[in-house]
Parts: C-alpha cells; structure tokens; sequence
C-alpha cells in the first residue's frame, strides 16, 4: 500500500512545471513582450514541461552577478515558492556564470531558452545527422557550463540534480573529455554528411505519400495534426508500429491515405549555433512527398516568418515539392493585408482556423488534388502471364479498376513515378 502511494507521487511529479521569465527594457512595446511569451510558452510545451506562470522582469541596468539585481531575485524567490516550480526559464541566453548564480539563489535548475530549443531538437532528432549535429551544440553549450549543479539537460541520466562537486581537476578532465568528444563528433558528422545521398535511397521504402507540416512555432502544425487524425480520420495505429510519435496515418475522404509529420518549428532569432542542428532536424521535410506551410495569419511576423521558412528550406533542397501554404488562426487575425500580401508571394493560400475549424476541408481537398497530381490516373495494358505486375500495382498504387479479357488485363491505377518504372512498358497512352 504505502510504496503504491509512493509510485503515484513519483509519477505526479515527473511532469515539470516552470516560471518563465521575460526579461525587457522599457521601451519594448506591450505587444512584442506577449508574442516573446507565447513563443516561449510553445516551445516549453514542445519540451513537455508545464508553464505554470509567466512573470515580466523589466530590466533598467543589467546586474552583473545576477542580471536582473538582488531586490528582484529576492522578490521572484518567494514567487518560486509559492508556485513551487521546478525550473525557472528565461526567454533570453544567459551567460554561465549569470545562471550559475542564480540556480546558488534559488536552489532550483535555472534554463535559457538555448536549452528549451536544445532539448526540443534533441527529442526530435531522428536521422543520424541530426543526433550527431544537436550532441555537438550541446557540448559546445555545456563546455562553459561544466560547474553547473543542475543540469536540465541531463534528464536521460535520471533527476535533476547534479550529484558530482566539481574539483578543479575533475574539471580539467571533463574539459578535455568533451572537447575530444566534439572533434570525434566533428569528424563523424564529416563522414555522415557524405553518406546522406546513400540513406536517402535506402529511406524510400514505403509507397504512402508522406507530408511534412513545416512552419513558426506557435502556428499551429501540433493543433492542424491534431485536428485531421482527430476527425475520425486517424487510420489504425497498429499498422504503422514503426511511425514516430510526430507522424500520424491520416485517411482521406476519398479513401487515399498519407502520413503527415510533425516537424521542429523554426524559431525567431534562432541562436547562430543551433542553426545547423535546426537544420538538421529538418531533414525529414526534405524528405517529404509534399509540404504544408503554416503561418500564423495573426502575427504582424506573418511574411517574414513565411520568408525565412522559405529560405531555409531552399538551402535544405527541398522547395522542388509541391506546397500548400495555410494562413492559419484567422479568427484571431486583425485584417486581411497579411493574408493579401502572402497571396502575392503565393498562391494558393488557404485561410484556416483550428478554432472554428474554417478551410480545413479545403485543405483536404487541397491535399487530395495533390495527390493525384503527383499519382497521375494511368492506364496499363499489362499481359495476363505478368500477375507479378499486378501484383506490384497492388502492393505500390491504389488500383481504381481492373478488367481481365482474354489476352490482356487492363488496370487503372494510380502509383507514384519512383514505382512505375517496371509498367513503363504497359503504359497506355
Ligand atoms: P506549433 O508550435 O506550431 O505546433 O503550434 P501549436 O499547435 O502548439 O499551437 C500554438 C498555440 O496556438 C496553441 O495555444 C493553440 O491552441 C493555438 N492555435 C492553434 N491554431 C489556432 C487557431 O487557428 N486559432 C487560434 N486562435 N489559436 C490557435
Ligand atoms: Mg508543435
């Protein structure tokens, strides 16, 4: 009994809580301030962590010990307290020695949200590129960290605590362990980079067309995944055991089915040194049949955010695929300029609302059309003694129609081009 109670408590207390703190001077305007805010409070989410409230620090003179001075630690310790949080997050980077201090003050993990945006990456890592690049600016981030007593980062190592005192020649050694350790992960990166056109053949194995939901943080790609699989469209799970968590199965309404992924959100002033490992973490985009780039129509960011998105995906190689572009939470938008002006750098722009669920079917046609653009409806004169190939049109195509005569079997079908090679032949104009 006792050591039942024992296991919830452990369980409840998994889930971390935060205070976020968004630190300003006092001519940053009241809107900037909450958009900083509802990134942060996105991306502490993305992380798993709860953001139990969120404190504005207006800041005239920066401290050098402690930044945000000695009056306001003292009156953000007794906020720590009464929320009994976890960790505090700070919206900007803090200098290692400003955090060290702190975490001393107040006895609790003190992060910046380099961190938040590390350890989102390093969650979503998933080709080997991508884990190699986010462990290198993770050891690049906790070189000047090392006599930090707690480490958010080292979850994996169980607890939040850091258990080592750290003596000068521990320190030495660590230094010198991890500084090896990035010029190994350097040179496997080299190497990994070289290979990338071998695993991108080896990756095409499944005939489902794939699209990867690319945009802001905070535009909405977790709420627009949500909404299609949540409509009763969410295919079998069972079937794709080997899908990722941020991969769903979503059937169409024509019956067509297709994967969407979740991908890492870009972010504003994404810190110079996490940009490769962001990319990286992109890979999988790259890889994606189509793309659906949301917007948030309600941020005065809107064409920026699109530019850049635009950019980087450019620099990836991965703007030869079709796109769908969403100006999505237009119940919050304040007027169409953003949406007219999207619509002149593409077209088309669906407007949407996770809310009110406005645009999601045209999407879904959107998407559908697609489809059948990249599956062209073919029809193939296929000889009765080659079933193998009917076969193939079954297991890589949707076969819409087939019809056995005496000499031939004539079959409608739809099939991506990588798999049509061996009907070329059979193709019927
Ligand atoms: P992501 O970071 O791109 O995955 O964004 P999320 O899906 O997590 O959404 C970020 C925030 O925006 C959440 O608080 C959502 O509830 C909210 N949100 C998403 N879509 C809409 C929308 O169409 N309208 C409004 N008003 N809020 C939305
Ligand atoms: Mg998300």
């Amino acid at each position: 009994m006792g050591t039942k109670i024992t296991r919830i408590h452990e369980v409840a207390t998994e889930v971390q809580r935060a205070l976020l703190l968004i630190i300003s001077s006092t001519s940053d305007p009241q809107s900037q301030l909450e958009r900083r805010a509802e990134e942060l409070v996105s991306l502490v989410d993305t992380m798993g962590v709860v953001s139990e409230h969120v404190e504005y620090v207006t800041l005239r003179q920066p401290n050098s010990s402690t930044l945000i001075g000695s009056g306001k630690v003292g009156e953000l310790t007794a906020l720590i307290d009464e929320l009994s949080v976890d960790l505090v997050i700070f919206e900007i980077s803090l200098p290692p020695r400003i955090q060290r201090n702190l975490e001393q003050l107040w006895q609790c993990a003190v992060i910046d949200r380099d961190e938040v945006i590390l350890q989102i990456f390093a969650d979503r890592a998933q080709t080997k590129e991508a884990v190699l690049q986010v462990e290198l600016a993770r050891l690049e981030y906790s070189l000047p960290r090392l006599t930090r007593k707690w480490t958010h980062l080292s979850r994996q190592r169980g607890g939040m605590r850091g258990t080592r005192d750290a003596g000068e020649t521990q320190l030495e050694m660590d230094r010198r362990q991890i500084s090896d350790k990035i010029l190994l992960l350097k040179s496997q990166l080299a190497k990994v980079v070289t290979q990338r056109a071998v695993q991108r053949s080896q990756r095409i194995e499944s005939s489902i067309p794939v699209g990867a939901i690319v945009g802001y943080t905070n535009s909405g790609k977790s709420s627009l995944l949500n909404a299609l699989t949540g409509a009763g469209v969410l295919v079998e799970d069972k079937l794709f055991a080997t899908l990722d968590p941020t991969t769903r199965a979503v059937k169409l309404p024509g019956g067509e089915e297709i994967l969407l992924s979740d991908t890492v959100g870009f972010v504003s002033d994404l810190p110079h040194t996490l940009v490769e490992a962001f990319k990286s973490t992109l890979e999988e985009a790259v890889h994606a049949d189509f793309l659906i780039i949301v917007c948030d129509a309600s941020s005065p960011d809107m064409i920026a955010n699109y530019t850049t998105t635009v950019q980087v995906l450019e620099e990836l190689g991965a703007t030869d695929k079709p796109a769908i572009v969403l100006a999505n939470k237009i119940d919050k938008m304040e007027d169409g300029f953003g949406v007219s002006r999207l619509r002149s750098l593409y077209s088309p722009v669906i407007e949407s609302s996770i809310v009110t669920s406005e645009g999601l079917d045209t999407l879904v046609e959107e998407i559908a059309t697609l489809l059948k653009r990249l599956r062209p409806l073919s029809t193939y004169h296929i000889p009765t003694d080659r079933h193998d190939l009917v076969a193939h049109l079954h297991r890589w195509g949707q076969v819409q129609h087939i019809e056995y005569q005496e000499d031939v079997i004539i079959v409608t079908a739809r099939i991506d081009g990588r798999y049509q090679g061996p009907l070329l032949e059979y193709l019927h104009a």
